[in-house]
């Protein structure tokens, strides 16, 4: 399976970059190595000074995707969850500065926060993340630049989508650093879904 990741899918989100609202998505991948699982600690990777939360819908993939029609994107999932998207901030900042693809700021092991538990998708959807029980992101996934159905058929266009795949839908604002000890709580339709400590 393969993790697809949006990036700048939240208006607010992008100004926090410096940046406007993008004109087509952008994605990039996470191989299966960085799940994270079943609300297990996160270790924060040796390389990084400054490893980021960023709360996001995740989409599971039910049905293979090729090249399909915003119109029939919505047979392709049936359930949504919390995961957070861990990035190595300085590493990224570095690859960007230098024209350099960003693998080593995103795709590092364990950098794929998924909740145990998904849920029947339901139209729109409130989430939360909390840091040590205080607020840090709040949004609707109505506040999306694109839509799931138009995220899926934008990606099948590249690549297909198959069953087991993940979809994290972009981040919206209030992304911020994690040291150890901290613990990172986050619920989708007010359910707790994400619970688990920081190492
Ligand atoms: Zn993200």
């Amino acid at each position: 399976m393969k993790i697809i990741c949006i990036g700048k899918n939240y208006a607010a989100h992008a100004r926090e970059f410096g940046g406007g609202e993008p004109s087509e998505p952008i994605f990039f991948c996470k191989p299966d190595t960085a799940l994270l699982r079943n609300n297990e600690p996160f270790y924060i990777p040796e390389f990084s000074r400054e490893v980021h939360y960023e709360c996001e819908v995740v989409v599971r993939i039910v049905r293979v995707a090729k090249a399909i029609d915003e119109r029939f994107a919505r047979r392709c999932y049936d359930e949504i969850g919390l995961g957070i998207d861990f990035t190595a901030r300085d590493v990224q900042m570095q690859c960007v500065e230098q024209g350099l693809p960003w693998e080593k700021a995103k795709a590092f092991d364990h950098s794929a926060a998924v909740s145990p538990r998904f849920v029947p998708f339901g139209g729109d959807a409130e989430f939360e993340m909390r840091l040590n029980g205080e607020l840090r992101q709040r949004a609707s996934t109505r506040e999306m630049t694109f839509g799931i159905d138009r995220l899926i058929s934008y990606v099948s266009r590249f690549m297909t989508l198959k069953i087991g795949d993940l979809l994290f839908t972009g981040t919206p604002a209030g992304v911020g650093p994690v040291s150890p000890g901290d613990r990172i709580t986050a619920a989708l339709n007010g359910e707790t879904l994400l619970d688990f400590d920081v190492k």
